[in-house]
């Protein structure tokens, strides 16, 4: 793909200077983990709109994307990976009672993944052994802590 393509390319909106830096980050993601290639066929990655979450990426677990092009590449990769386990594990089409507690279970399970695999979310959820707990039981205990403590339980912030 060369650089005009790159700026016209639809399936990432931005400055030219964003599309080109999420363009690479893309490229990266895809040569490390292959397997996300059918996600980002289809899905639309948005510079901005990130923030509005308190993170630095988030996704509707369908059909966009939206991150902070701003970060460091390195970084960039690890939050579309992120969001891409989000897409692939179906976690937006969850039916939960606090969809918040939901989202923070598998942001614990997927960041504690990818740290398992060597790759590493600044400032992410975690919780040790999420991972091999699994969102759903996860959930189920956060839950469970809340309604015990009538109180938000303490997290880190959520990407
Ligand atoms: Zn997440």
């Amino acid at each position: 793909m060369n650089d005009k393509d790159i700026v016209q390319d639809e399936k990432i909106v931005g400055s030219d200077t964003a599309k080109r830096k999420i363009f690479t980050a893309k490229q990266k993601l895809l040569h490390r983990s292959p397997k996300f290639s059918w996600i980002f066929k289809s899905v639309k990655i948005i510079d901005g709109g990130a923030s509005t979450s308190g993170g630095r990426g988030c996704t509707d677990g369908r059909d966009n994307i939206w991150l902070n092009a701003g970060m460091d590449e390195e970084e960039l990769v690890d939050i579309m990976e992120h969001e891409a386990k989000h897409i692939e594990r179906k976690d937006c089409d969850k039916d939960v009672e606090d969809f918040e507690l939901w989202n923070i279970a598998t942001d614990a399970v997927i960041n504690n993944e990818m740290e398992n695999e060597g790759k590493y979310i600044r400032n992410g959820v975690r919780i040790a052994g999420a991972a091999s707990m699994g969102a759903e039981k996860l959930y189920k205990n956060l839950l469970t802590q809340k309604k015990g403590l009538k109180e938000e339980p303490r997290y880190e912030q959520a990407i």
